[in-house]
């Protein structure tokens, strides 16, 4: 099973990846975690990506697809992967498609988890205090830069999925368990 798993932050992308992960067994693979695993080794990537990351910016399409395409070619994604994060620009999408096609997959679903977006800022303040501050973007302002930059540059993703008859729509507003069932009754 190839997912995507597309949703504004804190729609419950992370969450619902990781019980997916559980059922399916095949593995997350977030991009969001990915860059931030590398800032805090201080890779040359982590060094470049840290003040986009902070700032609530995208990281280039370029770097995400290549770390990404590699991570793909890892012996634990045989059976197939959840993408959470990625792709979040139509350049992203494309290179998803051409990176598939290349080793011969191809995607099985795009699952649109759908949120309110004045929810969101409560839930992303919440997620802050319960981390003690892990997470230097999950602040307001830069909540309200991320949310802003989903629907312009994500947001898109739903009509370009939608034509391609990939895509499956949630409600990221129900209780969890809730959602995990729409999902995987949306994906089988
Ligand atoms: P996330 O954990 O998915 O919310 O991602 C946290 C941050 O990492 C985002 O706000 C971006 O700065 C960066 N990031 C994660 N995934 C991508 C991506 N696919 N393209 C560009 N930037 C990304």
């Amino acid at each position: 099973m190839r997912l995507v798993l597309l949703g504004p932050p804190g729609a419950g992308k992370g969450t619902q990846a990781q019980i997916l992960v559980s059922t399916y067994s095949i593995p997350q693979l977030s991009t969001g975690d990915m860059l931030r695993a590398a800032i805090a080794e201080k890779t040359p990537l982590g060094l470049e990506a840290k003040a986009i990351v902070d700032r609530g910016d995208l990281v280039s399409d370029d770097i995400v697809s290549g770390i990404i395409s590699e991570r793909m070619d890892q012996p634990d994604c045989a059976n197939g992967f959840i993408l959470d994060g990625f792709p979040r620009t139509i350049a992203q999408a494309e290179a998803l498609t051409h990176m598939l096609d290349r080793k011969g997959l191809h995607l099985d679903a795009v699952v649109e988890i759908k949120a309110d977006p004045n929810v969101l800022v409560e839930r992303i303040i919440n997620r802050a205090k319960e981390s003690g501050g892990a997470r230097a973007d999950d602040n307001e302002e830069v909540l309200r830069k991320r949310l802003e930059v989903y629907s312009e540059q994500t947001a898109p993703l739903v009509s370009f999925y939608s034509e391609q008859g990939l895509l499956k729509s949630v409600d990221g507003m129900a209780p969890i368990e809730d959602v995990t069932v729409a999902i995987k009754s949306a994906i089988s």
